[in-house]
């Protein structure tokens, strides 16, 4: 299956509130172009600087998605062009988020991340931190950010089950923050779940946005890439 081939069975095969982000993390310019030719215009990274570089080499048009956890001292290398960013999970980086966007006089829409997986490596908000968040009257001051969704990872396991049951619960989260009183900064209208092992079960459980790589670029080679 070539790039394009890929491209065009996602965006036919996804329903039409679901949007299709093409992770291009460790992928070269020419496999981005290659996917840029098929129509796709929205990429997920996950290193602040790989994706600037990449910004800088590619067309204006695409939207460039940071789904990977985002060091605050990072954030400006992506504050004057980054689409949505997906990893949100601390008020600290929220804050940040925001002082930079200022600095470019936008702003910048964030999902916040929930912690829904088994394993302790996921990075992420638990439920209970996400109502304190919104709760947090330092939420009011951050002009510059627009949170607009969730997102989570399930446990990486072959037990589909499980990972249904993960994806349930943060829609049924999702469903809850839509149903109650929110600050003026949010609104919920994105949910960001399923990558290319698990985004069918994802889709069938209500995300808006699957993140997938491998599966229309192949296999990363880490090795290959200058993160410089
Ligand atoms: C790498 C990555 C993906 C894509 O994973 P694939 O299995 O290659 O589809 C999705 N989401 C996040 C947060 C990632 O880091």
């Amino acid at each position: 299956m070539t790039i394009k081939n890929n491209i065009v069975r996602y965006t036919q095969s996804l329903p039409p509130g679901c949007a299709l982000i093409a992770v291009s993390k460790t992928q070269p310019i020419e496999k981005i172009q290659e996917a840029y030719a098929a129509g796709q215009r929205a990429f997920g990274e996950n290193k602040a600087q790989e994706m600037a570089r990449k910004h800088e080499q590619l067309p204006k048009d695409i939207q460039w998605h940071m789904i990977g956890h985002l060091q605050t001292n990072k954030v400006k290398y992506i504050a004057p062009f980054v689409h949505l960013i997906h990893g949100v999970d601390s008020l600290k980086l929220l804050t940040e988020i925001d002082k930079q966007a200022g600095k470019n006089n936008r702003i910048i829409p964030c999902l916040l991340q929930v912690h829904i997986a088994e394993e302790e490596t996921k990075f992420g908000f638990s439920i209970h931190e996400v109502q304190e968040l919104l709760r947090n009257d330092a939420l009011s001051n951050l002009n510059h950010i627009r949170i607009i969704g969730l997102m989570g990872m399930a446990t990486f396991t072959d037990n589909m089950e499980q990972v249904q049951k993960e994806f349930r619960s943060l829609k049924q989260f999702f469903t809850t923050l839509q149903n109650q009183p929110l600050p003026k900064q949010v609104v919920m209208q994105e949910l960001s779940m399923g990558m290319s092992g698990d985004y069918e079960i994802a889709v069938k459980e209500g995300s808006t946005m699957v993140r997938i790589g491998t599966s229309i670029f192949g296999e990363r080679n880490y090795a290959s890439v200058n993160l410089q």
